[in-house]
């Protein structure tokens, strides 16, 4: 998997992408000085699969250019489908979320949210994780394993602070083809693809050497199961929580909107890295979990991020559900 590192950082942003993501990303920023204390929580929700308890944290907001969602297809495509439900046609406003897994001694968290990174146009109190699990009564410390889905700035951003791991009793666990891409070094010009290389190095190395790899089909910790769901990033992994007969498929970033997502698997979200493979990975995900009616989540999914994905025609639909 290593040669997938002979990409080149212009593969990080297509054409299409990089036109898209011109404006709004042109002065992306780490914040350097943030007060925790001004991080207000906005939200939890709490559920079980099993005997494992979940608690979801409402973690940042996060606005794309809606041109963004359709990458390669013909300008003008997305407007009118955000228009069929009545949302902004320019903008897409995007939730992310952070899950805590309880299970016997294990607390373990799938990514860490964004932490101090800032974007333009988003809310200043962004990266409220640590608020969430002050609420919830969880220090840091208490954390056993933090497994990271891919090393996009939005789920790795609370991984370290000030060069120091954030979780430092916990285990790292991240692909190595992801570790190795992300920590590549960025180059100077301003740019998005520098931008996350930048977040890569700075949230990574500090914790390269509690970082124990994973691949697909493997438990990582007990009831979390790595999936296989290249595309997004080329080691871009979905997560099965399972306890017996009840499960729960997280898509992670397999999906980034939820209606876009399921319903036209085909179009490709600007930051996709190879985006038939996505395509492919969407189509794969969301007719196994139609198949076996499984519960998702969805890190971008409007909070909690929690439904059923069911067969829509030759496509699908995200349906939110309540959980208990
Ligand atoms: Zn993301």
């Amino acid at each position: 998997m290593l040669s997938n590192l002979s990409l080149s950082r212009r593969s990080l942003l297509g054409g299409a992408a990089t036109a898209a993501f011109a404006t709004p990303f042109a002065n992306i920023s780490v914040a350097d000085a943030a007060d925790p204390d001004t991080k207000a929580l906005r939200a939890i929700h709490r559920f079980s699969i099993g005997k494992m308890r979940l608690t979801v944290i409402d973690d940042a907001r996060f606005t794309f250019p809606a041109p963004a969602f359709a990458a390669n297809k013909p300008e003008g495509t997305i407007g009118p489908f955000l228009d069929r439900y009545g949302l902004p046609t320019d903008f897409a406003s995007l939730h992310m979320q952070v899950t805590l897994v309880e299970n016997g001694d294990n607390k373990v968290l799938l990514d860490t949210g964004m932490g101090d990174i800032t974007f333009p146009q988003n809310p200043e109190d962004n990266g409220r994780l640590a608020a969430g699990l002050a609420t919830i009564g969880v220090a840091s410390e208490d954390i056993t394993a933090v497994i990271l889905s891919h090393g996009h700035p939005d789920h790795i951003g609370s991984c370290s602070k000030n060069g120091e791991p954030v979780f430092k009793n916990a285990t790292y666990f991240m692909p190595p083809n992801e570790l190795e891409f992300w920590t590549q070094k960025p180059g100077t010009e301003q740019s998005f693809p520098n931008f996350m290389l930048g977040v890569g190095n700075t949230q990574l190395e500090p914790v390269r050497k509690l970082i124990r790899p994973y691949a697909d089909g493997n438990e990582i910790v007990p009831g979390v199961t790595a999936v296989a769901a290249p595309g997004h990033t080329l080691g871009h992994h979905a997560f099965l929580l399972h306890d017996g007969e009840s499960k729960m498929l997280h898509l992670m970033d397999t999906a980034v909107h939820y209606l876009v997502g399921p319903e036209e698997p085909d179009w490709a979200l600007a930051v996709e890295m190879d985006q038939e493979v996505a395509a492919a990975t969407r189509r794969r995900l969301f007719k196994q979990a139609a198949e076996e009616r499984l519960l998702v989540a969805g890190y971008h999914f409007p909070f909690p991020g929690i439904g059923r994905i069911v067969e829509q025609g030759p496509s699908w639909r995200f349906v939110p559900i309540q959980t208990v």
